[in-house]
């Protein structure tokens, strides 16, 4: 484990102003990186470095990035942030179930692309050190969830929630940052064999009304149109 170095980050990216761009962001933020735009070399780079996260673009000039994204996770569990155009919401999806851990749309700023690579970087330590201390309790902001005893609240009051309305605030919130697919969501919480994209959808409103200052604009859980949600991790 790398823990006290800089990380390496392996950018794959046909289009050579991103790439430089990403790199030299990446660089001027304490991250080490290597760079191909192609997919083959992807993915022996990714064997040959081991990187400590991989930035995929998915249109790549030899090889599809879902390709490359499938022969990775076949012997690793690096985290892998996928890199799409707008629009592209199945690929995105397809990507997220093929095991992508998140994704950046084009064209995107510094703060959404370190903040993405922050949060990887960080779910991936703490599943590598399984330490056996889990966590009790997690603050986001205002609002404060206690595990133990399955209590919300926000600025002290407590919240009541319906069992579902619970499940699903305490799914998100052991993914701070990270997008989780409408499909994820609705197996964790209702098991594999339904589809009851209503019934979140209601449940994520009532929700919202439940926590948020303002449904409208939530800072909480955040949507990600076509894909799923995100809680925030701004604390
Ligand atoms: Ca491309």
């Amino acid at each position: 484990m790398k823990m006290n170095n800089e990380p390496l980050i392996l950018i794959v990216e046909d289009d050579e102003a991103i790439s430089s761009f990403t790199s030299a962001i990446l660089a001027s933020n304490n991250y080490k990186t290597v760079k191909t735009g192609k997919g083959k070399d992807a993915v022996s780079m990714a064997a040959s470095y081991c990187p400590d996260l991989i930035l995929l673009d998915l249109g790549l000039p030899d090889l599809d990035g879902i390709e490359v994204l499938k022969a990775v996770r076949e012997w690793s569990n690096v985290p892998i942030v996928i890199v799409s155009a707008r629009g592209h919401e199945r690929e995105k999806v397809e990507a997220l179930d093929l095991g992508a851990d998140d994704y950046i749309t084009k064209p995107f700023g510094t703060a959404e692309l370190l903040a993405r690579i922050r949060t990887e970087i960080r779910h991936s330590r703490r599943n590598q050190s399984r330490i056996g201390l889990a966590e009790t309790k997690i603050i986001v902001n205002e609002l404060e969830i206690n595990y133990d005893k399955r209590r919300v609240r926000v600025r002290g009051q407590e919240i009541h929630l319906t069992p579902i309305e619970y499940k699903i605030v305490s799914l998100l919130s052991q993914y701070l940052g990270k997008v989780l697919t409408y499909e994820y969501i609705m197996k964790n919480i209702w098991g594999p064999y339904t589809n009851e994209i209503d019934s979140l959808r209601v449940n994520m409103a009532n929700l919202r009304r439940k926590l948020e200052d303002n449904p409208a604009e939530p800072k909480y859980i955040i949507t990600e149109l076509g894909i799923g949600y995100r809680m925030s991790d701004a604390s």
